[in-house]
């Protein structure tokens, strides 16, 4: 079972993700993932489930896939189409990295992808354009 110093030595390898939902969510409440950060850094275990973090955590060694948060499918390295609706534009990042459920469609980011992606549509948030289509790999560092 991980007590709460295994997860702040995860999250500071940079050895978390988020589902796109996790994201679009977040996006929306106006939270950034450095507040994340920040909170697991402060944070304590409230409640566990041990089971359940067992299986998430089946991710195989070198990255090229993952276990599926929801169905517990194999999830495969592949890429999506990311979309913010800010008040003044809509950003469509094409080509995010990404893990892909086989079973079930689900998109899940590494958390470096993730904060690009924060970037990216911050970069745009006084944007006089209506509509941004952005190739991720063109703007990625
Ligand atoms: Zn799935």
């Amino acid at each position: 079972m991980l007590d709460i110093q295994d997860i702040k030595a995860l999250c500071n390898e940079n050895k978390i993700a988020f589902t796109q939902h996790f994201m679009y969510r977040i996006e929306t409440r106006g939270i950034i993932i450095s507040d994340i950060r920040l909170a697991i850094t402060n944070g304590e275990i409230i409640e566990q489930y041990p089971n359940e973090v067992g299986k998430r955590l089946q991710n195989k060694k070198g990255g090229k896939t993952m276990t599926c948060f929801y169905c517990k499918g194999t999830a495969e390295s592949s890429t999506t189409k990311h979309f913010a609706d800010l008040d003044t534009c809509v950003v469509i990042i094409k080509s995010v990295p990404c893990h892909k459920c086989t079973q079930c469609g689900e998109v899940i980011y590494d958390v470096t992808v993730g904060e690009r992606i924060e970037q990216i549509v911050s970069n745009l948030k006084n944007s006089l354009t209506e509509i941004a289509v952005i190739q991720y790999s063109n703007v990625a560092a």
